[in-house]
């Protein structure tokens, strides 16, 4: 095996075959190697060897009953079984049984068992299986041309084995829907899918609302961009989501589904991506590896029908990304004779326009609809000091700085010691500062904690303040931001967010989080501005507190009534979707009546009583 990448496919997995009538056919998987021997950059050494999965793994996902009617159905003749349990486990239609298929479908899990365990052994960096990413099958049913779900089995077997978070991110036009329900409790597992929204598009989930469940509640997570979405805006979805979700969740194994079938030529979906934005996507993602994951990446190759130009092109791409291997200048001749394709356009990637044709009606309102999407997925996934730490690019700079208030300091005596209250923290002084392990917020190490604090400083929209020991070790700190461009909250002029308030485990009794909070928002300051404050049971420290989230609001909630807040209910649906979100509120006393109205009559539907 050459270098530090390889490829898990070989000739074996031309038998996951639906028929030459069928999208999910045998060509494909010939005319993509064909492309990759043809261009030089796969030579016989960079296969990984695999085998069929094994019962064990395959049991990890799919129940037993469903295994062995994959294996009745998969005997060569007519079909034995009955049509009633051809339907009981979608083996119709799309899905129409052929034989061998058994075999086949434990060859592709095979093949991506082989990339993750290679991968999480250190015995390799990258692995490309591209007949693999099998997204949508379900527990007990064949669905989407999907037998088994390898990745989610190649996935259980690994967090089983070794105490791990992976990452999943899945670009395909179709939501990821059976990987994510595979792992939707599962706090190890955190799964991204972008995709055209299912109101156009099977399998017609993916909302952004399916956030997972307790304990993986916030680990589902879902981009449903709307038909003709191009590169721009699904690389726009992409940066605004996935890296700083990838530096919060701390991912040790980067697993991506790279369906082209968001391809413009693709005949299955409206999205209107190019190769040369698969070409940016597999760039994006191999960077994040590096950064995040110690490079430990597994690509699988995922959806896309345009056989003859689109899926052997987005195949070498992603290849050559991976492996370092350089893609000649032009398509190789010999290839595209052989496919009796004329020889132009030879290119790898389409043609850079010249001009930009004009866009089409609607097109405006599509683009303003993703972002909209986008904005509320960062709300619900990414708690407010993250999202400022990682802001989107369209943020003008300097837009939302903050007032000038003067630096203070401030001191408070806790039942364990001493503690320094320090107000417009500069960076380079969190930077030298430690953080307690005990800090439990979204972000779960401290050094990348400290680290998004100081992103925080450095940014114009936001302000840290922390509770330090006299030793300069950092056991709370709150942060107030500018709201996010483009929210409801952002269209309030002086309106800040108190985006978060943390206290260590090891600190949290003596009213630490009281003193610091009223010490960072202290009234006389602030008195012709709107603080709010929001939050999302999920972003609480549930698990390390022992609290329920009712009990925990309440903590939350007496925290931000000593300093002046009172309790709202919002229709703002990004807190308004679950009863046990807080929303908290304190307008300042010299507040004109008209932004108080303003306020009042946008975002708030009420008082409620403190419970
Ligand atoms: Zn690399
Ligand atoms: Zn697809």
């Amino acid at each position: 095996m050459s270098g530090t990448s390889a490829i898990a496919a070989d000739e074996r997995l031309a038998a996951y075959d639906f028929g030459p009538d069928h999208p999910f056919q045998a060509g494909r998987l010939e005319a993509g190697l064909s492309l990759l021997r043809a261009a030089e950059v796969l030579e016989d050494g960079d296969r990984l060897p695999f085998g069929p999965a094994a019962d064990a793994d395959l049991e990890l996902v799919h129940d037993r009953d469903y295994l062995e009617a994959l294996t009745r159905f998969s005997a060569p003749g007519p079909q034995q079984p009955g049509p009633a349990e051809a339907v009981r486990f979608g083996l119709t239609g799309d899905n129409r049984p052929f034989p061998g298929m058994d075999g086949a479908a434990r060859l592709v899990a095979g093949a991506t068992i082989a990339a993750l365990d290679a991968v999480a052994a250190g015995d390799l960096t990258h692995v490309f299986a591209p007949v693999a990413g099998l997204h949508h099958a379900q527990r007990r049913r064949a669905v989407g041309f999907c037998l088994v779900n390898d990745v989610a089995v190649a996935i259980a077997r690994r967090t089983r084995a070794w105490p791990s978070r992976v990452l999943y991110v899945d670009l395909d036009a179709h939501h990821g829907d059976g990987v994510q329900a595979a792992f939707y409790d599962d706090s190890r597992v955190c799964t991204v899918s972008l995709h055209e929204t299912g109101r156009y598009l099977f399998p017609g989930s993916g909302e952004i609302h399916e956030l997972g469940r307790l304990p993986g509640i916030g680990r589902s997570v879902n981009l449903p961009l709307e038909p003709w979405t191009g590169d721009d805006g699904f690389l726009a979805a992409f940066d605004a989501v996935v890296e700083p979700l990838a530096a919060a969740f701390r991912p040790e194994l980067l697993v991506t589904q790279n369906g082209c079938d968001g391809h413009a030529d693709d005949p299955l979906s409206d999205l209107a991506l190019s190769l040369r934005g698969f070409r940016e996507l597999a760039r994006r993602l191999h960077r994040l590896a590096h950064r995040h994951c110690q490079g430990r990446w597994v690509a699988t190759g995922g959806g896309g029908y345009d056989l003859d130009r689109v899926v052997p092109r987005a195949w070498a791409l992603l290849w050559s990304e991976l492996s370092g291997r350089r893609l000649p200048a032009r398509v190789p001749a010999s290839w595209l004779a052989a496919r009796g394709q004329s020889s132009r356009p030879g290119g790898w990637v389409e043609p850079r326009r010249r001009r930009r044709s004009a866009a089409p009606a609607g097109a405006r309102e599509l683009a303003a609809r993703n972002q909209r999407t986008v904005r509320a997925v960062r709300r619900l996934v990414l708690p407010p000091t993250v999202r400022v730490a990682y802001p989107i690019a369209s943020r003008g700079g300097g837009a939302g700085r903050l007032p000038g208030w003067e630096p203070r300091a401030g001191e408070h005596q806790a039942p364990d010691g001493p503690l320094v209250l320090r107000d417009r923290c500069p960076a380079s002084l969190l930077r030298r500062l430690e953080v307690d392990p005990g800090i439990h917020a979204f972000v779960r190490a401290p050094e990348q904690e400290r680290e998004v604090l100081a992103r925080i400083a450095e940014e114009p929209a936001g302000e840290v303040v922390v509770a330090h020991t006299p030793e300069g070790l950092v056991v709370g700190y709150v942060a107030v931001l500018d709201p996010e461009p483009g929210t409801r909250f952002a269209s309030l002029p002086g309106l800040l967010e108190v985006g978060a308030v943390e206290v260590a485990t090891g600190w949290r009794r003596g009213g630490v989080a009281s003193a610091l909070l009223r010490f960072a928002v202290e009234p006389d300051p602030f008195e012709d501005l709107i603080l709010i404050a929001s939050g999302l049971a999920w972003h609480w420290d549930l698990e390390q507190s022992g609290l329920s989230a009712v009990a925990y609001r309440r903590v939350l909630g007496r925290v931000f009534e000593a300093a002046g807040f009172e309790l709202f209910r919002t229709d703002e649906p990004e807190i308004a979707y679950h009863a046990a979100n807080l929303f908290v509120a304190r307008v300042g006393t010299r507040v004109p009546t008209a932004r108080r109205a303003a306020f009042t009559s946008r975002l708030v539907r009420g008082q409620r009583p403190m419970p």
